[in-house]
């Protein structure tokens, strides 16, 4: 039987667990309950949801039809010109947004609005980036690789404040602020890495440093749960990517020793439970 090591961080974030669970209450006193957006990369969590009534709406187009209920904002944020939109709908707004998130929001509206040029490090396909970024007031510069950190080109004359969507690759985005602040421009970052992400990112390493194979468990879709995997497949070239039990080869942890377990932040318990007790039941007969 080998060794099973499960992360203690594995599984919900207090952003997510928050998000969810006020949905949840929601969704008992409340008809007509809408989350702009899936609430979480999972889908057995979005169809339970489904069947209590709440329904993600994909875009502001699909809310004009709407014209009563609660709309729930979820935790990555959202633009404000969104926001302002949203608050003419009429509906009631529930505000689920991380308050991590949220205080990146703040900083990149004053800072901007103080006349500093604001940089981003993070997916600028991300929701929580696109949200980041609808809160400056100028337009803010994306950067999300070392070749776009070392042509960032900023205005000389200007202070500028560099922040980080909250699930980045912690090591990655410590050489991208290098980068950039090895140029010429008056800048500096302020810390907005979520440290429910760095924790998690820091104990999958050390697991996946230690392990013959390592188990990531969560959606394909979710950022956090891939950068989990780039991570650890750094550190153990048997690094395993799933979303549920189901996506599990069994095989290609045949003779490993010691395995590792993960989980993104929109995983329910239950998911990971379901891996560590199919792998513990697949070699229960082994000495
Ligand atoms: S990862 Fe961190 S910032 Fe993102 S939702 Fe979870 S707690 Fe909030």
């Amino acid at each position: 039987m080998p060794e099973i090591i499960t992360a203690k961080s594995a599984g919900f974030c207090f952003g997510v667990e928050r998000a969810l669970q006020m949905v949840y209450e929601q969704a008992e006193c409340h008809d007509r309950i809408y989350t702009l957006g899936p609430i979480i990369h999972n889908e057995e969590v979005v169809q339970d949801l489904e069947s209590k009534g709440v329904r993600t709406i994909h875009d502001l187009k699909e809310l004009e039809s709407i014209r009563q209920g609660t709309l729930i904002i979820r935790s990555h944020g959202i633009a404000k010109s969104v926001q302002e939109k949203i608050e003419q709908s009429g509906l009631r707004i529930i505000d689920a947004t991380c308050p991590f998130v949220k205080r990146i929001h703040q900083i990149v509206e004053k800072e901007s609005r103080e006349g500093k040029q604001i940089v981003i490090i993070g997916d600028p396909a991300h929701p929580e980036v696109i949200g980041i970024k609808g809160w400056c007031v100028s337009e803010a510069k994306i950067v999300n690789d070392a070749g776009e950190a070392e042509n960032l080109v900023l205005d000389e004359k200007t202070d500028a404040v560099i922040v980080a969507q909250t699930t980045f690759n912690y090591n990655k985005l410590k050489d991208l602020v290098e980068i950039i602040k090895k140029k010429k421009y008056n800048s500096w970052y302020v810390d907005t890495v979520c440290h429910a992400t760095s924790e998690r990112q820091e104990e999958a390493v050390e697991i996946a440093d230690k392990v013959d194979a390592m188990i990531v468990i969560g959606s394909f879709h979710s950022s956090n749960t891939q950068k989990l995997f780039e991570m650890c497949r750094q550190y153990c070239a048997d690094t395993l990517y799933i979303q549920t039990v189901r996506d599990l080869d069994i095989r290609r942890l045949s003779g490993k020793s010691r395995i590792g377990i993960t989980a993104g932040a929109s995983t329910p318990k239950k998911i990971i439970e379901e891996v560590l007790l199919h792998v513990r039941a697949q070699f229960s007969g082994d000495a």
